[in-house]
C-alpha cells in the first residue's frame, strides 16, 4: 500500500501507475524495500545514484535559457573548473550572463598537482586564467571532489558570499562537477538526504536542489558539453590512460634543438630552437613519452600512432584529430599548457612548438614554478 508513502527527495506522493508522474516507483521496487529504509522515487534514485542530469550541448536553447536563468536570479554562482584543462573548463559568455552575481571560483583536481607547487601560485594563475575571460572571482578555490580535499573551505566561502541567497553550480562536463556536489551533500550532513528535483522553468533540464535550511538552495546545473576536450576524442579507457590519475610526478627530459617528445598519440613537443635544456614534464606518470628528431617525427608519426604511440589505441586513432602544431616564442620560464593532458616547463629563450588533436588547445603561460 502506497497510500502514505512520501518521495524523501522530492516530496512527491509516491505512486505505481504512471513513470512520467512524479513519486513514480516501480511495483516490485516498493515490494523490496524494507521498513527503515528512505524511500526515494525513481527520479530522484536515479538523480541520486547515477547524477542523471541530462547535460546539454553549448548551442542549445536550454543551454541560453539555463544562463538567462542564472543571469535574472540574485544569486551566487560557483564555477567549477578543471585545473588541467582550463580552456575546455570555459563556459562561453558566462561573463555576460552574470550580471551583477558574484562568482566563486573553484579549480578542481588538485591533488594532481605536485605538492611541490605553491597552491597560492595556482590560485593566482586561476585568477589571472579568470580574468582573461572576462570573470572576476570574488574568491578562488582550489578542491579535490574525488578526494574530498577542501570542501569545508569551499562551503565556508559559500556561506560568505552567498550572503542569504541561492546558489548555482555551472560547469562544463568532465570537470568533477558531479563528484563535488556529491562532496557536498555528504558534507551537509544531516540534510543528506534531502535532494529535491525540479525543472529550469521553459527547458527540459533537471535541476537538483539541496537546502541550507533557511528556505534557500544549492541548486546543481546540467553539465554543459564542451567538444574542444580531449575526453571527447577518447573512450572511458583511453581517457583514463592520457589524464593524470594520480599526484604528477614531474620528469625532467635533457633536449637539443631538433628534438621531439611524443606524449603517447595524443599530442607532441618540438623543442624548435634555443641551447640544450632540460624541460620539466607535468604529464600522466605512466604516459609513454618517446623522444625522437623533429625532422623524422611526422613520418614516425605516421607509422607508429597507436601502436608504439599510444594511447589512443589503433583503433581509436581512426577516428582521431590530426595534430594542429602552435609555436611559440618563449621570452621567459613557462609552461606549454597541453589542455587535459598537463603542461612542459621550458626555459625562456628558446622556440618551441606544441601540437594537439585539433579543437584542442596549446597555450603557453607563465611558468607556475
Ligand atoms: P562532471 O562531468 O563534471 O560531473 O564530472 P565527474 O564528476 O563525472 O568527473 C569527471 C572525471 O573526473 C571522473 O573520471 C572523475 O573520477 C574525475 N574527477 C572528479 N573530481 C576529481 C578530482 O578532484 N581529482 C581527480 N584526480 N579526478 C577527479
Amino acid at each position: 500500500n502506497s497510500d502514505e508513502l512520501y518521495c524523501i527527495g522530492c516530496g512527491a506522493k509516491i505512486q505505481t501507475v504512471d513513470p512520467q508522474e512524479p513519486g513514480f516507483m516501480p511495483q516490485s521496487a516498493l515490494e523490496k524495500r524494507t521498513d527503515d529504509e528512505d524511500l526515494y522515487c525513481k527520479r530522484c534514485f536515479r538523480l541520486r545514484h547515477y547524477n542523471e542530469t541530462a547535460d546539454v550541448s553549448l548551442t542549445d536553447d536550454d543551454f541560453l535559457a539555463l544562463l538567462n536563468q542564472i543571469g535574472e536570479s540574485d544569486a551566487l554562482i560557483v564555477n567549477v573548473v578543471d585545473i588541467f584543462d582550463f580552456s575546455g573548463s570555459i563556459i562561453p559568455g558566462l561573463h555576460r550572463f552574470v550580471g551583477n552575481n558574484p562568482i566563486l571560483m573553484v579549480g578542481n583536481k588538485e591533488d594532481l598537482l605536485p605538492r611541490s607547487l605553491k597552491r597560492s601560485k595556482i590560485r593566482d594563475w586561476l585568477r589571472q586564467s579568470a580574468n582573461a575571460q572576462g570573470l572576476r572571482p570574488v574568491e578562488v578555490c582550489l578542491t579535490s571532489a574525488s578526494k574530498g580535499h577542501e570542501i569545508d573551505r569551499l562551503m565556508e566561502l559559500i556561506d560568505k558570499y552567498r550572503e542569504g541567497r541561492d546558489v548555482y553550480v555551472v560547469g562544463v562536463t568532465n570537470v568533477g562537477k558531479s563528484t563535488l556536489i556529491n562532496q557536498i551533500i555528504k558534507h551537509q550532513t544531516g540534510i543528506s538526504d534531502l535532494i529535491t528535483t525540479s525543472r529550469f522553468p521553459g527547458t527540459t533540464l533537471d535541476r537538483i536542489e539541496i537546502p541550507f535550511g533557511d528556505g534557500r538552495f544549492l541548486i546543481d546545473t546540467p553539465g554543459i558539453i564542451h567538444k574542444d576536450q580531449m575526453a571527447h576524442y577518447l573512450s572511458p579507457k583511453e581517457l583514463r590512460l592520457a589524464s593524470p590519475q594520480k599526484e604528477i610526478k614531474p620528469k625532467v627530459y635533457q633536449l637539443n634543438e631538433g628534438q621531439t617528445l611524443f606524449l603517447g598519440a595524443l599530442a607532441r613537443f618540438d623543442y624548435v630552437s634555443g641551447e640544450k635544456q632540460g624541460v620539466v614534464v607535468y604529464l600522466d606518470n605512466n604516459l609513454m613519452i618517446h623522444r625522437t628528431k623533429t625532422e623524422n617525427a611526422s613520418a614516425f608519426y605516421e607509422k607508429h600512432a597507436g601502436k608504439l604511440l599510444n594511447p589512443p589505441s589503433e583503433e581509436e586513432m581512426k577516428t582521431f584529430p590530426k595534430l594542429v602544431r602552435f609555436e611559440f616564442k618563449v621570452t621567459e620560464k613557462s609552461d606549454l599548457v597541453f589542455a587535459g593532458l598537463g603542461w612542459i616547463s621550458v626555459k625562456a629563450g628558446s622556440i618551441v612548438a606544441g601540437w594537439a588533436p585539433e579543437g584542442v588547445s596549446v597555450v603557453l603561460r607563465k611558468a607556475m614554478i
